[in-house]
């Protein structure tokens, strides 16, 4: 069974998003936990989350992605920004308790004026600080796209990163199609090399979910521009290799295409048509 959803907006609530879920034939979603921009979360309706883990239980919906807003810099030189980061992850994991066993995206930064080691040390001092040992939450890093200083440009600042949390059970990753292609990595001509080559830095393991985008871009544009599925540099053959792939197929896949719910609707459909199971 392909676990296949798309981003949704958390404005309604998180039964509203179950609801959403199901009429596109989905069975996960993805979302941020607060205006993606930033600022102060709305208080989490509790009656809210109980309505959505019975209508999720009842409906198969599972392993939820909440988004941290992309404008956290963890790795910021400016002391009060990767403060300000640390702050609201902190937030938001205390929030995502009430939606136990799933999942929290962050991307790790960009380190601007600094070394990317300084970077990578920030993320990782950050992580350290947050991360609770009896959390019910695995919070993923991003791989990136490479544009301007962005930290996760590739597999190994990543496990560099990994590699400095003293938590690493609670840590995982999500791979974006059109960040990697972007990044350099060819995931249509050699994606079983490009897999081996996940694995081997990182280790398939801690490979938790797939953000699944076609890429305005040519391969190692570092630009990171998402297309609908099909219209862009990767292509629908090469998504449709990526969820059937043996060693990715049973992740969970987030639509974060340019659409619309009917767009998403069919992007999903076709995915489902072509999954073999
Ligand atoms: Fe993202
Ligand atoms: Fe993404
Ligand atoms: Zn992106």
């Amino acid at each position: 069974m392909l676990t296949i959803g798309c981003h949704l907006s958390s404005s309604k609530g998180y039964l509203a998003m179950g609801k959403e879920a199901l009429k596109i034939d989905a069975n996960t979603f993805q979302f941020f936990t607060r205006n993606p921009r930033g600022g102060n979360a709305k208080p989490l309706d509790l009656e809210d989350v109980s309505s959505f883990l019975d209508y999720a239980r009842e409906n198969g919906i599972n392993r939820i992605l909440a988004h941290a807003p992309y404008t956290l810099n963890p790795c910021s030189g400016d002391e009060k920004l990767r403060d300000f980061a640390r702050r609201t992850m902190e937030d938001d994991l205390q929030r995502l308790e009430h939606t136990p066993g799933n999942y929290y995206n962050f991307h790790p930064g960009s380190h601007v004026k600094q070394e990317v080691e300084q970077g990578i040390a920030y993320i990782a001092d950050a992580l350290n600080q947050v991360l609770k040992p009896e959390q019910k939450t695995i919070v993923l890093l991003e791989t990136m796209a490479g544009k301007g200083s962005e930290v996760g440009r590739n597999f190994e600042e990543l496990r560099e990163i990994l590699d400095r949390v003293e938590q690493p059970g609670l840590m995982g990753v999500c791979l974006d199609t059109c960040h990697v292609w972007d990044g350099g990595y060819d995931i249509v001509e050699h994606l079983d090399e490009v897999v081996g080559e996940f694995d081997r830095v990182i280790g398939l393991g801690r490979l938790k979910a797939i953000h699944l985008n076609d890429s305005k871009n040519p391969l190692g544009a570092h630009k990171d521009r998402h297309a609908k599925i099909g219209e862009g540099y990767i292509g629908k053959d090469a998504l449709i290799r990526i969820v059937n792939h043996p060693a990715l197929k049973g992740l969970p896949f987030y639509l974060e295409t340019p659409n619309e719910l009917d767009g998403y609707k069919a992007e999903i459909a076709l995915l489902r048509e072509n999954y073999a199971g």
